[in-house]
């Protein structure tokens, strides 16, 4: 069963049907369904008023000749000449096409209109209801003929022989209707036909209609082939229906969200070019202008290297900083959360870079309003902080402060790094998480800044399910602000 099920899946994702199979198939069952439906319950109900008014007929005729039987006493006076009733009951049967039978009290048949059971004995029930007065009939609609039973009333002087109380016999008719519907046959056969015509005119009309219909989604997936081939400049206005403005307004979007991200790849193409090259520029100079000078004084040699040989540490510390975001940048991106001492990390950074804040006077202190325990990717987590406190360490005045405050409550941890610094102007705050973007070239690159601390601080945060922010001041200080979940939700 499953795997038949997984057949016919496989099956209809490789033939697909278009919109318009089930659009045509849902206009044809609504058109021809009624007609069909129509046409039978019409015919039915022609067939059937006709049965029954022929039925009528036959009664209304035949107790005319019960009630003349009756009176004749052709049942119960043998002396009777019975050949002129028997003869009209002939004429009457040739007319129904049917036959008619004269059962007496004993259920003995005594005239048979087909002289074929006359002597026999009948006992069919609608003979037996009969006997006790009731007119009966009986349609028989897989063979197509009628039985009726009339009453014949004992013939009592002067009396009305319907109402004269006892039965004499009963007159059972027996016709068929057969020929009736000799002529519906033929206005059968011209409905269907017209049924017919109709399926075609329906059939062409529907397809037109659906193509008309489905028109609007060719021209959005001609739209997307040219988009599919590099075109992105073009915006689509497909607005036939509520749902093609729906979904042109979605590419449009789409559309614009992709040219966002192709123009800030190329952004990054062009600065990751241009950051490289910076450092080997600077080595070319050096080299060129050591092997320009004969005879060069060896400490000038000896600058000359060490320069070129800062000039190497930057160059692989930007690629380094490069790989660090390329790898969190995937979408496979793995992130090892681990139960982590918050405080033990921060007091482990602080350690680390205590020797540089001591080197330019700045006082580093931690605030911890409480312990804190949450799942974080403690490398990762690290490198994070770590670029925090670093650029509130660079981008300080000699004899200033950073201030790192560590509290939780029951979902979050906040971690605060604020500063005395040169603070971050109101217009540039925004983008100092872009890529390579830093607001004083040259203090970055003096203080070997790759312009890629804080795109990474972001990323990593972002990968821990938090947030950051930060609040500025020129000249005054910086303060970030950083939010993480204390339990990661994967
Ligand atoms: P960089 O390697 O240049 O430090 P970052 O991405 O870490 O790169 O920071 C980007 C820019 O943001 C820095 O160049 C600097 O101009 C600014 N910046 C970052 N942190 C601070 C801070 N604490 N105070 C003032 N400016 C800052």
């Amino acid at each position: 069963m499953k795997i038949r099920r997984k057949q016919i899946r496989e099956f209809y994702r490789r033939h697909t049907p278009s919109i318009k199979v089930p659009l045509v198939l849902f206009c044809i069952f609504i058109c021809m369904v009624p007609l069909l439906i129509q046409g039978r319950v019409l015919a039915s109900s022609s067939r059937q008023a006709q049965i029954e008014r022929r039925i009528i007929d036959v009664q209304n005729q035949c107790q005319i000749v019960s009630n003349k039987m009756s009176r004749n006493g052709y049942l119960t006076n043998s002396m009777v000449d019975n050949a002129g009733t028997d003869a009209e009951l002939s004429m009457l049967a040739d007319i129904f096409n049917g036959r008619i039978l004269i059962v007496n009290s004993g259920f003995k048949i005594i005239k048979d209109t087909f002289a074929l059971s006359e002597g026999k004995i009948c006992i069919a029930n609608e003979v037996i209801q009969s006997f006790q007065g009731e007119n009966t009939s009986k349609y028989d609609t897989q063979k197509h003929y009628f039985v009726l039973a009339i009453p014949i009333a004992e013939n009592v002087q002067g009396a009305d022989p319907t109402v004269s109380g006892k039965t004499a016999g009963v007159m059972v008719v027996t016709a068929s209707t057969e020929s009736m519907f000799a002529l519906e046959e033929g206005l059968i056969e011209k409905a269907s036909l017209y049924q017919l015509m109709m399926f075609v005119l329906v059939l062409i009309l529907v397809f037109l209609v659906t193509g008309i219909i489905t028109k609007p989604f060719d021209t959005i997936t001609l739209f997307l082939n040219r988009v599919a081939e590099g075109n992105l400049d073009e915006d689509i206005s497909e607005e036939s229906y509520r749902e093609t403005k729906r979904i042109s307004r979605a590419v449009n979007r789409t559309l614009r969200t992709l040219k966002k991200v192709e123009q800030s790849r190329q952004e990054f193409v062009s600065n990751v070019s241009h950051e490289l090259k910076t450092p080997i520029t600077s080595i070319r100079v050096l080299a060129d202008s050591l092997m320009g000078m004969e005879d060069a004084p060896k400490e000038l040699y000896q600058e000359f290297m060490s320069d070129i040989s800062d000039e190497i540490d930057r160059e692989s510390k930007i690629i380094d900083d490069l790989l660090t975001l390329v790898k969190m940048d995937k979408a496979s991106a793995e992130i090892n959360v681990a139960q982590g001492n918050i405080n033990g990390v921060i007091e482990m950074i602080l350690k680390r870079l205590r020797p540089i804040a001591r080197k330019r006077n700045i006082e580093l202190i931690f605030e911890s309003m409480r312990d804190v325990t949450a799942d974080i990717d403690e490398v990762k987590f690290s490198l994070a902080v770590n670029n925090l406190v670093e650029n509130a360490i660079k981008y300080n005045k000699e004899d200033g402060w950073v201030r790192v405050t560590l509290d939780a409550d029951h979902k979050f941890f906040y971690i605060k790094v604020a500063d005395s610094g040169i603070g971050i102007p109101e217009e540039f705050k925004d983008r100092v998480f872009e890529r390579f973007y830093r607001v004083d070239k040259a203090r970055s690159r003096e203080t070997g800044g790759t312009g890629l601390g804080l795109a990474i601080t972001k990323n990593v945060i972002l990968m821990h399910h938090g947030g950051i922010r930060v609040e500025s001041a020129e000249g005054v200080g910086t303060t970030f602000m950083v939010r993480i979940p204390l339990i990661y939700i994967h």
